[in-house]
């Protein structure tokens, strides 16, 4: 379709062809995907689809023109905050996702530093571990605030000691994770909550993908370090509702120990020709189904229901990490607190990423990291029913990888080395951007999602692998 039909195409017809699109997606229903979709089930789904579909025009830029908005976001914000252990000091906002919910306190704690100041802020900077989520990287170049990173330990956790010593007069705020986006793994919020405090200086904790499992798995009997309000130092906490909250997409929530925290974010003017203007968070026009089916959520689960989820999650968890750990060679990459986890190889023989091909050939979507090479699991309720064929193929595919060396050195395993390995990360980094000039590009070459067949892996990928043998050669060659 390269432009608007001249006539309308009736409607029915057009829902079926959104309808045969989707064959091409990544089928989600059957479990054998471990991110981008938070699932449980048909009910659940149709459950939010009619909540948000009851808001769906109303517009949440003008609480006063939708009251009923205000008071869901209100609402979400509350039970967030009490959930977290916050007092009802505690101010907060629901935003888009994530992303915004991590870009704003920079945006805050920036602002903050600079009102506070005789003397300039400079060059403002931000402290975070190497495995703080990619959102805070994006915040730090979008708001000109220097991230310096903090190494990790071998279980995966900021290095306290790292982050006291790269405290300076331009520090504008502390950020770990609980728990952190690769490994699951809780950072030592406790101790920098002292670091924070002790300087003086704002500390966010980033629980998008804890915030609403953490606080029932702690319930459960788990062990679970202090990580929300009652830390004194912590003064500002994202959760995403829209992940292990199973709402609908587009909700996440932002919540600071009081409005003198929070007030940095918001933006007035006030001589537009529209208008005064006035926005608590990043959007302007703010859909209305997303606060209306997070609100519903929290609420049709309860904290009964919550908790079964979380039981569910843990129990699979157990299972799938027990079972990863028995397959020889496997290791699990520190303590993952909850139903996120990464398992890496400590055999020479067996290169993970090409288990990880191994894997997709069984129909699993397989999510790799780098440093250290390993793959990733987010586990929901519906894992449940696939514990015993994930363990199955994963022993299967550690074994042909084991007796094939090539694999090592072949297909999508050799391009993820590559990308993950190469010393030149300039390098990398132009591939990347010219895969996304031709994704984003008026051609939209679309770029195949490895499709588990025995088929030649995508030839942008081989391209990618070439230039980076070649760069690889020259510098060898010292040249
Ligand atoms: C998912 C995630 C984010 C970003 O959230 P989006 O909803 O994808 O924008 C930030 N931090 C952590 C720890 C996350 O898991």
């Amino acid at each position: 379709m390269k432009s608007i039909p001249e006539k309308g195409i009736p409607r029915k017809e057009v829902l079926d062809k959104l309808k045969g699109f989707a064959r091409e997606d990544v089928n989600y229903r059957d479990n054998k995907i471990f991110s981008l979709v938070y699932y449980l089930g048909e009910e659940h789904t149709d459950f939010l689809k009619q909540a948000y579909g009851m808001y769906f025009s109303e517009n949440g830029l003008n609480p006063m023109a939708f009251r009923s908005l205000k008071r869901f976001e209100h609402e979400v914000v509350r039970m967030s905050a009490s959930l977290l252990n916050g007092d009802d000091q505690v101010a907060g906002v629901m935003t888009s996702g994530g992303t915004e919910s991590c870009l704003l306190p920079v945006l805050a704690y920036r602002e903050m530093a600079r009102a506070g100041r005789v003397i300039p802020l400079r060059r403002p900077e931000m402290i975070a571990p190497e495995t703080i989520h990619v959102a805070w990287e994006k915040a730090a170049k979008y708001f000109n605030v220097k991230m310096v990173h903090v190494p990790v330990d071998s279980d995966c956790r900021a290095d306290v000691n790292a982050v006291r010593r790269k405290i300076n007069r331009n520090t504008i705020m502390i950020v770990a994770s609980a728990p952190s986006y690769p490994h699951g793994v809780i950072d030592p919020i406790a101790q920098l909550g002292e670091i924070a405090l002790s300087h003086g200086i704002p500390f966010h904790v980033d629980s998008c993908l804890g915030g609403f499992l953490l606080p029932f798995v702690e319930r459960l009997g788990y062990e679970v370090p202090p990580f929300d309000f009652r830390v004194p130092g912590v003064t500002s906490i994202s959760a995403d509702v829209h992940k292990y909250g199973f709402s609908a997409k587009g909700a996440s929530t932002v919540l600071y120990r009081n409005i003198d925290y929070m007030k940095h974010q918001f933006y007035i003017y006030a001589d537009w020709p529209g208008g005064v203007f006035a926005s608590p968070a990043l959007l302007g026009t703010r859909p209305g189904g997303s606060i209306a089916a997070a609100w519903a959520a929290l609420n049709a689960i309860g904290m009964d229901g919550y908790l079964d989820i979380a039981r569910t999650i843990m129990d699979t968890t157990g299972k799938l990490k027990a079972g990863i750990e028995a397959i020889d060679g496997l290791k699990i990459l520190g303590k993952p607190a909850m139903g996120v986890f990464a398992y890496k190889s400590e055999d020479r023989d067996v290169n993970i990423f090409a288990v990880g091909d191994q894997l997709e050939k069984k129909g699993w979507l397989v999510d790799r990291l780098q440093k250290p090479d390993a793959l990733h699991c987010m586990i929901t309720p519906r894992h449940a029913a696939i514990v015993d064929q994930y363990l199955e193929n994963l022993q299967g595919g550690v074994e042909i990888v084991r007796h094939n060396p090539k694999l090592a050195t072949s297909g999508n395993a050799a391009m993820y080395g590559m990308i993950a390995h190469v010393p030149l990360r300039a390098l990398v980094n132009k591939q990347v951007a010219k895969m996304m000039d031709e994704l984003y590009g008026p051609q939209c070459i679309m770029p195949s999602l490895s499709t588990g067949s025995d088929q030649d892996s995508d030839p942008r990928a081989v391209k990618l692998l070439s230039a980076g043998l070649n760069a690889l050669n020259r510098l060898k060659k010292g040249s």
